[in-house]
């Protein structure tokens, strides 16, 4: 399958509805003046979803590469999808499943949009690619440049998890940290680079390069196949710039198209109380335009990986939220913690405190959400960001070879 992708994309306006050429010159709407993104045209042989996806480029049809040469992929996609019967029955839900993405090769949902992004950049015949990061971007940005023979940019801000920023340079890539507290500083700076240097640009910002966030609506089609077509009443998902809120929607917007799905879940977006523009997005119903006008004052959050000021996707995270009738919610620094913690252990899985938001947004779902399915996205391992656990969690006991003393610290909690 070698099909000219050109003949089977196009950019779509989700503001205006105005869809153009995917080889128009500009990836900003002549119509309403938001950001286009791609959109394929394909219907996919019935077969796809027939079986279990290798990777997410068992679904290569419908991402926007037309080079199969050109992927660079480390088997990212194909997460586990389980089910939590502790959640459900506290929380009074029919089910509740978690969707696995730390589970990728660097430990967050990121590589599915890196490995499709850095793919571009290798069919443009780019050579250096460079992204803006809080952390997960970098790691995952560095390890695909290193798979593909590629040279790394990494540009980080205030709110990088040191953790992350050494994985991210033990794959390779030259990490730069950018003394602002901006953002969309970083951006400019970036974004500058690029079009001089002739460097990719590489970060997961729909409204910048739109094929950088292509990976995420996998994610998507992977429930369909998980859940075995039948998707859950909710799905909640973090929301930093949005992206993944986004691209999940579009995913399934895809599978209402192709005739597989006939209503789509109702859309979650979960941030920190100290840095919700989504939310504000939605409660004061801005358009998309607005949303960025004004980027949120001084993010204050332990959850870095999600304190972005503006959307950068938010031309499709605030109407997955207003048409699927779904719900942006924040959460304190203290629930992030607690559910971070609360997964741990009632699963055995240990989520960062950017995707820990889901968890602790499972008590705030409404009242009707009662009885009814849910699905939560881990986005990221909480490996990546021990030092915030300090202090809730208990050190350990210290004892000499002694069974006395062993039964001492040991009965002691559960007597
Ligand atoms: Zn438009």
């Amino acid at each position: 399958m070698h099909d000219d992708k050109s003949q089977t994309f196009d950019l779509h306006c989700y503001g205006c509805g105005e869809s153009v050429p995917v080889s128009s010159p500009t990836f900003t709407c002549s119509g309403c003046g938001a950001p286009l993104s791609l959109r394929s045209r394909a219907v996919p042989d019935s077969a796809l979803f027939s079986h279990p996806p290798r990777s997410q480029w068992s679904y290569a049809d419908l991402l926007p590469i037309t080079d199969p040469n050109a992927v660079v992929s480390l088997d990212e996609g194909a997460t586990p999808h389980i089910e939590s019967t502790r959640l459900a029955e506290r929380y009074g839900f029919d089910t509740v499943s978690l969707k696995l993405e730390a589970a990728n090769p660097t430990g967050s949902f990121k590589d599915r949009q890196v490995s499709v992004g850095i793919s571009r950049a290798r069919e443009l015949g780019k050579e250096t690619v460079a992204v803006v990061s809080s952390g997960n971007v970098a790691c995952a940005a560095s390890a695909y440049a290193a798979r593909a023979g590629m040279r790394s940019i990494l540009l980080t801000h205030g709110f990088a998890a040191p953790n992350k920023i050494a994985q991210a340079a033990a794959y390779g890539g030259t990490a730069v940290s950018v003394e602002t507290p901006s953002a969309l500083a970083v951006f400019d700076l970036c974004i500058e680079a690029c079009e001089q240097f002739g460097w990719y640009h590489l970060s997961t910002s729909g409204m910048h390069e739109p094929y950088n966030v292509e990976g995420a609506k996998t994610i998507a089609y992977e429930l369909y196949q998980q859940t075995g077509g039948r998707l859950p009443d909710w799905i909640v998902i973090p929301v930093g710039g949005g992206g993944l809120l986004g691209g999940v929607w579009r995913g399934l917007l895809d599978l209402q198209r192709f005739r597989l799905i006939d209503r789509l879940p109702r859309l979650v977006g979960v941030q920190a109380s100290g840095c919700a523009p989504l939310q504000e997005a939605i409660d004061n119903s801005l358009p998309f335009a607005e949303s960025i006008a004004e980027p949120w004052a001084n993010p204050d959050t332990i959850a870095g990986g999600i304190a972005d000021d503006i959307l950068f996707d938010g031309h499709t995270a605030i109407p997955a939220i207003r048409e699927t009738n779904g719900l942006a919610i924040s959460v304190s620094d203290d629930e992030i913690i607690a559910g971070e913690l609360e997964l741990a252990q009632s699963d055995g899985i240990l989520p960062e405190p950017s995707c820990a938001v889901v968890i602790a947004a499972l008590r705030h779902l409404p009242e009707e959400a009662r009885g009814q399915s849910v699905t939560a996205i881990i986005s990221g391992t909480g490996i990546k960001d021990l030092p915030v656990l300090d202090g809730h969690v208990a050190s350990a006991h210290r004892i000499a070879p002694s069974l006395d003393q062993l039964k001492e610290v040991t009965f002691r909690e559960t007597d």
